[in-house]
């Protein structure tokens, strides 16, 4: 089966991270997750990541660098993560769309949020990047 790419976004600002809290589905409501969603037919990744911010999140950002790691999701599909900022004048997030609260994470907060057990491996790396690996 051919692999289908979900981005996720390391929204990095002022050495924080942005974490959202997912509303549904059910089995995965309440637990956090880096902002993002499938590449569609057509998409780069980076293009994916920039739209899927802006339905998400309502901001305007841009794709800063791949986090090295590709993650297992159910199949078929697997998990990139970009390093992404707030375009310069962006809105402030806001949880428009599967999400039903919003953090910024300091390096030391970085574990005080319950991940999704996939995305895990990925704060992990990310975590190396805020200099609290
Ligand atoms: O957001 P969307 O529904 O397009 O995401 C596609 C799939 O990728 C979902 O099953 C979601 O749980 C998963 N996902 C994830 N980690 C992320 C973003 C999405 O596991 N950071």
């Amino acid at each position: 089966m051919t692999e289908r790419i979900v981005v996720g976004a390391a929204l990095l600002e002022g050495g924080r991270l942005l974490a959202a809290r997912r509303s549904a589905p059910e089995e995965l409501a309440g637990r956090w997750e880096l902002p993002g969603g499938k590449v569609e037919p057509g998409e780069t990744p980076e293009e994916a990541l920039v739209r899927e911010l802006r339905e998400e999140l309502g901001v305007e950002a841009e794709v800063l660098g791949r986090v090295p790691g590709v993650w297992p999701l159910k199949p078929p599909y697997v998990l990139h993560v970009w390093t992404a900022r707030l375009l310069p004048g962006a809105a402030d997030p806001k949880p428009l769309q599967d999400h039903d609260a919003l953090r910024w994470l300091t390096a030391a907060e970085l574990w005080d949020v319950d991940w999704l057990d996939q995305d895990v491996p990925a704060v992990r790396e990310v975590a190396v990047l805020l200099g609290a690996g």
